[in-house]
């Protein structure tokens, strides 16, 4: 674990104290990017990134379908992220837990008694509103905000989807869909720790579907009631919880900056006692800058040992884990959660690749380009081949390329309309090279090489194309 050093000199005090003021005001109060949730909402339909559900039928609320495009960056996100946490960690594992869990699950939790919202409906239009989203006034008048139509007495509903398994739809067979994975990975603790000899601390990781019945506001794939989460809790010794939570707020953090997200839309927030959750000592959130404004992008929590001690309760099984390197002490570790909305992160990539730049100077639409700086890493497409032309064998020359680099990368091939056009549309994809076959590739078996960002381009031999790309990925750097 990182200690912070105690031997600052006061001068470095001061350059650390100026560090931080600079952070602190350079951090727009207001989102100045080029994106609207307007123009990212049209773009991932008419790319195949995201379409509405069911939007033959007028569309479902709360529910988002991930074409061609979408699915490619989301599985990508939920790589990354993996990734960090399991390979790049020793001490974390991960778990895939099924969605439907024993529904005492849900009281041990706590979920069936305090995961709630207070709603108000209008007698009279039928709306229905979140109580804290209606204005005082209101609320005082008993007033519809849309309408002015009679509001109900303000009502707790549960968040959690209600359904039934078996036959017979009676109270014993109630089951949900589950509002978190988190409790997929307590219930597993102890097999994991017997099946793969984990030793305190270390973590169990899990990426998966969850379910909240929230009225969802127009945010696009921001709030949705069928989401994805990526959670890692992480078991430790109670005592060195408050180390733990702040190692774990430092490699979060450290994680968006290797993504290649723009740091200075990314800021900390703080629960205050009113919005901690009921099995939470602290509680950080990553937010970021969205255009909507600063929204949460990921938790981190200390939950303390709650979650385990319920569990004991309710299940009657002994969840404390015994530390055989330490005269078999025993004790119910203390958890710290990182917990990240995969689809939000996904919104977050979005709107941070999101640009327009001007190219050219001749007074018509071919003057702008939408451009999704994607890291490569990230990118649906990682390249493209094109041949200038269709004819004179170059399309059949371009397919054996695209052919060879199949293998390593998630390619595209076009060869329908001009090659300006054909790298707008690539831009717009967010695929960060292009590779063209022209007449000279013929000749010496060279082919044009053209970046995403720079729209510079560079002469490379065909058998040295993998390498480059390779290279290129590796040593990315965002410029814009
Ligand atoms: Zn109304």
């Amino acid at each position: 674990m990182v200690k912070m050093c105690k031997k600052h000199d006061p001068k470095q005090k001061n350059q650390l104290i100026a560090l931080f003021f600079f952070f602190l005001y350079n951090k727009p109060m207001e989102y100045q990017g080029k994106a609207t949730l307007e123009k990212i909402t049209s773009l991932a339909k008419r790319r195949g990134f995201v379409f509405q559900s069911s939007e033959i039928y007028g569309g479902q609320n709360g529910a988002w379908d991930y074409g061609p495009l979408g699915i490619e960056l989301k599985n990508r996100v939920a790589g990354a992220w993996w990734k960090e946490m399991t390979q790049l960690h020793d001490d974390i594992v991960g778990l895939d837990a099924a969605i439907l869990m024993h529904p005492r699950t849900w009281e041990a939790s706590g979920h069936v008694e305090n995961f709630t919202d207070p709603l108000v409906d209008c007698k009279k239009c039928k709306s229905r509103f979140r109580a804290d989203m209606v204005p005082e006034e209101n609320l005082a008048a008993k007033k519809c905000p849309e309408c002015g139509g009679e509001l109900t007495d303000t009502r707790k509903f549960n968040l959690m989807f209600k359904t039934h398994i078996g036959p017979a739809e009676d109270t014993a067979s109630v089951i949900y869909l589950r509002p978190e994975t988190a409790q997929g990975i307590y219930v597993n603790y102890k097999n994991i720790i017997q099946s793969n000899r984990m030793k305190i601390p270390f973590g169990i990781a899990q990426i998966g579907k969850a379910f909240r019945n929230e009225i969802v506001t127009k945010n696009f794939i921001f709030r949705t009631c069928e989401f994805e989460q990526m959670e890692m809790q992480f078991f430790v010794k109670p005592g060195s919880d408050d180390e733990w939570f702040n190692e774990w707020r430092k490699r979060r953090w450290a994680y968006y900056e290797k993504l290649g997200v723009k740091m200075d839309h990314l800021r900390w927030h703080q629960h205050g006692p009113d919005e901690l959750a009921h099995y939470a000592k602290d509680a950080y959130d990553i937010q970021y800058l969205f255009p909507m404004g600063w929204r949460e992008l990921e938790g981190v929590h200390n939950r303390t040992n709650y979650d385990l001690t319920r569990h004991t309760q309710f299940s009657g099984k002994d969840m404390q884990y015994i530390d055989q390197d330490n005269n078999n002490e025993r004790y119910i570790p203390y958890i710290i959660e990182t917990s990240a909305g995969l689809t939000r992160n996904v919104l977050m990539i979005l709107c941070d690749a999101y640009d327009e730049e001007q190219v050219a100077d001749k007074g018509n639409d071919d003057d702008w380009r939408t451009v999704l700086r994607f890291h490569p890493r990230l990118a649906p497409v990682t390249v493209a081949v094109l041949p200038l032309m269709k004819k004179d064998g170059l399309a059949e020359l371009a397919q054996d390329i695209r052919r060879e680099l199949k293998e390593d990368f998630a390619t595209d091939y076009d060869q329908a309309g001009a090659i300006g056009r054909r790298y707008r549309r690539q831009d717009e994809a967010g695929t960060p090279f292009c590779v063209t076959v022209d007449y000279q590739s013929k000749e010496d078996g060279t082919v044009t090489l053209r970046f995403r960002d720079s729209m510079e381009q560079a002469r490379v031999p065909k058998q040295e194309l993998a390498a480059r790309l390779r290279r290129e990925i590796k040593e990315y750097k965002r410029v814009k």
